[in-house]
């Protein structure tokens, strides 16, 4: 496989997440050579709840893969939780589709990375990205370690364009001077799968009134996707900051979560697979683009700092970066320094905004204890609260709830210091 990686090319991809499987599609798709590299060799595994929201699965079926999901679970909304409620709050739809879908990621990401070299993208499998060759503010090339023979050696690939996949902790960002602000919301989030009776249950499960050890309410929440297969997703999330950093072991607090939901979803036998991971979320990261590269995905906090989902943001910015590239691939005086950070605020900004304020106040103590069972009193709050959270307001609609949420959102930026992408 190695032999067959070319020494250059039009755009170099890092990374064969959602984000960068997307990216390298949509480029391939558009006439641009395309290389699509990663640290691992697929399958892998990746730490997610596998949950697809109806924007990821818009996103899918525009990828071609409508007719895969079409063999997936389906899901019709959200089961929220707490409180002493329990409401069922379907998908709103409108103009993305009525139901959500949860797919292990071991499963997702090679059919998404299959889509890709579909398209025409050549993989460089097992290829380590660790530093970049610049030449006049410009990367000329990415340098590999991979492994060959055994022993571990250097290759390079020269590219005209590179695109940055490398998930949250993005590993070239450091060579590129990104810079994760975590003075503003990110999320703290672990899960593990186990055999479920109601593995084919049609909603998601969100409980929004997390109980620790002593029954005090936790700042945070527990999921239970169903996927279909005999087995669920199960995990706990919070927030946190620079400030108020938290405070839990997400191991523990997943294996008690687990006991408390073990009766009700029919839980059979031990946690497998725990794993855990922060994430950057809202476009809080800096330096998120260079003349002739850009960031994606997670390595750009595309993450929805309201329910913590960027499949999403990955398939949506893999796109939207290669219709760019696409542009100005015959424009040698392009230059992507602003132009990306620009057009991810003009998709993202405003919403990104007001979520991530909001997100912020989710962190201080307390704040759930006094205003979650209000929330949860309320069908018509939380369908609204469902929408806004879960990213499902686009610019198309034109209601009064995607009015205000726009609003608030435009308010919210000109009360930014650090706006997002910024
Ligand atoms: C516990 C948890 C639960 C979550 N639940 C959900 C959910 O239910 N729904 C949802 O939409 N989102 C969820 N998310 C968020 C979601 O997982 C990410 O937003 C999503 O994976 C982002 O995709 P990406 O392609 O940007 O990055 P990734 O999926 O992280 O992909 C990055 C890729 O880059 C590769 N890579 C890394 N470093 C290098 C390197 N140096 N060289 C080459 N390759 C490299 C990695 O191997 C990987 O394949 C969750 C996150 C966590 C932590």
């Amino acid at each position: 496989m190695t032999t067959s990686v070319p020494a250059e090319t039009d755009v170099l991809v890092i990374g064969a997440g959602p984000a960068g499987s997307a990216a390298a599609a949509w480029a391939a798709r558009f006439g641009l050579d395309v290389v699509l590299a990663d640290t691992k060799t697929f399958p892998r595994d990746k730490t997610c709840g596998d949950g697809l929201t109806p924007r990821a699965v818009h996103e899918l079926q525009n990828l071609g893969l409508g007719d895969w999901l079409a063999t997936q679970p389906r899901n019709l909304g959200l089961r929220a939780a707490g409180f002493k409620q329990t409401l069922l709050l379907p998908w709103p739809g409108g103009t993305l589709p009525n139901y959500g879908s949860a797919v292990p990621r071991m499963e997702l990401d090679a059919k998404i990375r299959e889509v890709a070299l579909d398209s025409g993208a050549i993989p460089a499998d097992g290829y380590r990205a660790v530093d970049v060759v610049k030449e006049n503010d410009r990367v000329v090339a990415v340098i590999f370690e991979i492994r060959e023979d055994g022993k571990r050696v250097t290759k390079e690939i020269r590219c005209k364009r590179l695109v940055v996949a490398d998930g949250a902790k993005s590993q070239l960002g450091r060579s590129l001077g990104r810079e994760w602000h975590k003075d503003t919301a990110y999320g703290v989030a672990g899960r593990a799968y186990i055999d479920s009776g109601r593995s084919n249950d049609k909603w998601i499960s969100s409980h929004l009134e997390l109980r620790g050890e002593k029954n005090e309410v936790l700042s945070g929440y527990g999921w239970i996707f169903p996927l279909a297969d005999g087995e669920v997703n199960i995990g706990v999330g919070t927030l946190a900051t620079n400030k108020r950093p938290a405070d839990i072991n997400l191991r523990t607090l997943t294996e008690l979560y687990t006991k408390q939901q073990r009766e009700l979803w029919e839980l059979d036998g031990e946690l497998k697979n725990f794993s855990s991971a922060l994430l950057p979320m809202g476009g809080a990261v800096s330096n998120i683009a260079g003349k002739n590269w850009m960031f994606i995905g997670d390595a750009a906090g595309c993450v929805n700092p309201l329910n913590g989902e960027g499949i999403d943001y990955g398939l949506e910015t893999g796109h939207i970066a290669a219709e760019m590239l696409a542009d100005t691939a015959n424009n040698p005086n392009a230059d992507l320094t602003h132009l990306w950070p620009g057009e991810l605020s003009v998709q993202y900004g405003t919403a990104f905004s007001i979520a991530r304020r909001i997100a912020g106040l989710l962190t201080v103590p307390g704040f759930i204890n006094t205003f979650g069972p209000v929330g949860m009193r309320s069908k018509s709050l939380m369908t609204i609260a469902l929408r806004v959270m879960g990213n499902l307001v686009t610019e198309e609609d034109k209601d009064a709830t995607a009015k205000l949420w726009r609003t608030a959102g435009k308010f919210s930026l000109k009360l930014d210091n650090r706006p997002p992408f910024s």
